[in-house]
């Protein structure tokens, strides 16, 4: 049994092949999670918060400590000044915070451009809530936003565009250029932008990640949303977060509270004092993960993969088309049981199944001994079908 709001959406892809790695033994170079922790002075700021007693509700927009930490952060990373009382909410995970953003927001009908390949969490709320989306394809070699596209998108119904920075599967940054774009874009037709930028410390070489919050104008119509997750390697606590004008965190919150309603009390100091005492940690992370980067990709080249060295996130991707699969999935549901590896096939990330048929995601922010093993594998393999 399911309602329409969830016809035609399957069990997320992460969920598949994290079972399927369990199950096989495999190497898990799919779900992206770090197989190290983050700083213990964090988990041990929890466990104090567990003795202390912060065991019952926290406020629904999240405890002010942490409101005023993201604050902090968004003033000392981009010089965005938020008032922690009205313009910041604390949500379970950045996905608690698309959802309730989504659901907030959207009236049944309205059009959503969004950035294909798209995280899936992406597809299944804006149909739980009414929304129609209308895909801007970042097209391979480059994966870059195509300007003529992203225009040819906006309909009279289009109300938000939904932006992903640095962008997972790809690994693009969007450009200040791009961005600009998209900035010029929402000013003429009124749009708001709501942006997910988990990744936003987790950028590479040169690349510079741009809150589209910043560009003028944007202020007052972008809803930013973020998380602990990635930037302090604690992606099982689900501590994310919406900023923005009073009026779109507002939504969030009105729609957060009958989803959740708080978020977890012992969590939310630690993730305050991660914020604000080690503003270095997600840094140093990206120097260790671009060596990580590195080391995946020549990997993968040398098991005979195509692959595209991504600017950012946990993540790089593969064509495996050449090799003779008839799409990705197929590839990475044999690959278990060939290689000894667990990978995501991204073509579940599109509409455009031309574009996307043959591509292939694989994380890097495992253990460098973990990726060699797991490039070692795909190397030692006949990976063909
Ligand atoms: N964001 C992680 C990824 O892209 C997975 C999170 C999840 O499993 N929902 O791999």
């Amino acid at each position: 049994m399911l309602a329409h709001r969830l016809e035609g959406i399957p069990p997320t892809i992460f969920s598949r092949m994290s079972a399927l790695a369990l199950s096989t033994g495999a190497v898990n170079l799919g779900q992206g999670f770090p197989d190290v922790d983050g700083p213990p002075e964090v988990v041990d700021r929890a466990v104090a918060a567990l003795r202390e007693g912060a065991n019952q509700y926290a406020p629904g927009i999240g405890i002010p400590m942490l409101r005023q930490a993201i604050a902090r952060h968004q003033q000392r990373h981009y010089g965005i000044e938020l008032d922690p009382d009205t313009e910041v909410v604390v949500t379970t995970g950045c996905t608690e915070a698309v959802a309730a953003a989504l659901l907030g927001l959207v009236d049944p009908g309205d059009e959503i451009v969004v950035l294909e390949p798209y995280y899936d969490s992406y597809v299944a709320m804006i149909q739980m809530a009414g929304g129609v989306r209308r895909p801007v394809t970042l097209r391979a070699p480059d994966f870059r936003l195509d300007l003529d596209e992203l225009r040819a998108a906006v309909t009279p119904r289009t109300r938000f565009v939904l932006l992903n920075t640095p962008h997972n599967p790809t690994g693009t940054v969007l450009s200040r250029v791009e961005l600009q774009a998209v900035a010029d874009l929402a000013i003429e037709h009124d749009l708001v932008v709501i942006t997910d930028e988990v990744y936003e410390h987790l950028v590479f070489d040169d690349h510079e990640h741009v809150p589209i919050a910043t560009l003028p104008g944007m202020a007052e119509r972008t809803l930013t949303l973020s998380s602990a997750g990635k930037s302090y390697s604690f992606t099982g606590w689900k501590v994310g977060w919406a900023t923005g004008p009073a009026a779109l965190v507002g939504a969030v919150l009105a729609a957060k509270q009958w989803l959740t309603f708080t978020s977890g009390s012992p969590l939310q100091p630690a993730v305050a004092l991660a914020l604000d005492e080690l503003p270095d940690v997600p840094r140093d992370l990206a120097v260790d993960l671009q060596g990580r980067r590195d080391l995946l990709c020549a990997g993968l080249t040398e098991a005979g993969l195509d692959v595209r060295v991504p600017e950012g996130t946990y993540f790089a991707t593969t064509d495996v088309g050449a090799l003779g699969w008839p799409d990705g999935l197929s590839f990475c549901l044999a690959l278990p049981e060939r290689a000894g590896v667990v990978a995501i096939p991204a073509q579940v990330f599109y509409d455009d199944q031309e574009e996307g048929r043959h591509r292939v995601r694989w994380a890097f922010c495992k253990e460098p001994s973990v990726i060699a093993e797991g490039t070692r594998r795909l190397s030692a393999a006949d990976l063909r079908p």
